[in-house]
């Protein structure tokens, strides 16, 4: 969406394919899925947000970039001059028994309303894997619903394994506080109508979320794309290594910061990274250079519900009880200037209400 309104400011013709024609705003799918504030908050309209663009609501399902045309999975073609890929990831399924057919996931906005019907008539929630989606889901859920006896599942020997440390604690003390059964170092064998089999030998019963991973599709839209981690490689103009008239943004690509550090799949990263592939597509269109950008990731901030959250800004930790009491507000700011971003005032002012929570 960053990408498309970047290239309308620079006159370009923009032709948009989603596969949904919505705009999922991710990171408020766990409140949504808790039950927490308007379920409108899990997506808007592309057709809304993004006048003046041409909006086809169907799949992408192949790309032929020496003919500069792309197929999509109801069989329309459509050519362009330049193309941005900005697919997203989508959640991991990996070869476990039962996965597939017996644990939900949190990565659509449709999973999250799937979620949100189940969650309140549950006796019991296994969330598996305590990354950040699986950590907020745990969070939110004990706070909307201390019915639900909620259970968090992790491979690792923490929580959070991949955020700062003062993060993960503190985190794992908010939750423990709402009986949270937190299990570290177990993996999943088995997942059945009944609940998760682990590789200690244990079942643990409920109502089974997987997140546990995810991955971008990079290799099957673009089958020759170099990639790192199924992510798409680009240079700092945001185009795709080895293709001049096309170019990739946020969770598909393999953006990189200072020191050439590969920066973690974030709206933070995948804004300014859609911006600047939206604009360097319409240069290239108009036979202009591309320019390179300035990516980099500020810093982390995880809602945990009940107006909690633990968040480190740069080296700044906002993890203790006092500075903690911040963490929520730079939440929510940062939720109401995205919604400025996407949809103007009248977006903001909509969802004001929901998104001011207090610690
Ligand atoms: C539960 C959750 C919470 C998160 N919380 C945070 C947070 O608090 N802060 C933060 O910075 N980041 C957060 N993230 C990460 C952040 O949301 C992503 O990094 C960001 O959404 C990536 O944007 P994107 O445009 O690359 O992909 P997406 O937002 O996933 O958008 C991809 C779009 O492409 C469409 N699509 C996919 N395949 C095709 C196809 N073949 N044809 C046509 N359309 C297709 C999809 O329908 C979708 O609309 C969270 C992610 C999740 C899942």
């Amino acid at each position: 969406m960053m990408a498309a309104r970047a290239a309308l400011e620079r006159r370009a013709q923009v032709t948009l394919v989603d596969a949904d024609g919505h705009h999922g705003f991710l990171p408020r799918l766990a409140t949504v899925a808790a039950g927490v504030g308007p379920v409108s908050d899990a997506d808007a309209p592309l057709a809304e947000l993004l006048p003046g663009v041409t909006l086809v609501t169907d799949e992408v399902a192949g790309i032929d970039h020496h003919a500069r045309a792309l197929a999509t999975a109801d069989g329309r073609g459509i050519e362009w001059d330049t193309l941005v890929l900005a697919a997203g990831a989508q959640a991991t399924a990996p070869s476990i028994p039962g996965l597939a057919d017996h644990a939900w996931t949190l990565r659509t906005p449709d999973d999250a309303r799937r979620l949100r019907a189940l969650v309140p008539t549950a006796e019991s929630l296994v969330v598996v894997g305590a990354g950040s989606t699986g950590t907020q889901l745990a969070g939110e859920v004990a706070a909307a619903h201390p019915h639900v006896q909620v259970h968090l599942l992790e491979m690792a020997d923490r929580i959070l394994p991949s955020l700062p440390d003062n993060m993960a604690d503190r985190a794992h003390h908010v939750l423990v506080d709402r009986r949270v059964a937190i299990r570290t170092g177990v993996s999943l064998d088995r997942v059945g109508p009944e609940g998760a089999d682990l590789d200690d030998g244990t079942t643990v019963p409920g109502l089974v979320v997987w997140t546990g991973g995810y991955a971008s599709n990079g290799n099957v839209l673009l089958p020759d794309a170099p990639t790192t981690d199924g992510r798409i490689v680009v240079d700092r103009c945001a185009r795709v290594s080895g293709h001049r008239r096309v170019l990739a943004a946020g969770d598909i690509a393999a953006h990189r910061g200072p020191g050439g550090r590969l920066l973690p799949q974030t709206a933070q990263v995948a804004v300014r990274a859609g911006r600047l592939a939206g604009a360097n597509a319409a240069r290239i269109a108009d036979g202009l250079r591309p320019r390179a950008g300035r990516l980099r990731h500020i810093g982390w901030v995880l809602p945990l519900g009940d107006g909690q959250a633990v968040a480190q800004v740069g080296p700044l930790p906002l993890a203790d009880p006092v500075t903690g009491r911040l963490a929520p507000l730079l939440h929510d700011a940062i939720d109401v200037r995205h919604l400025l971003t996407v949809g103007g005032l009248p977006a903001a002012v909509r969802h004001h209400q929901e998104f001011v929570s207090l610690p």
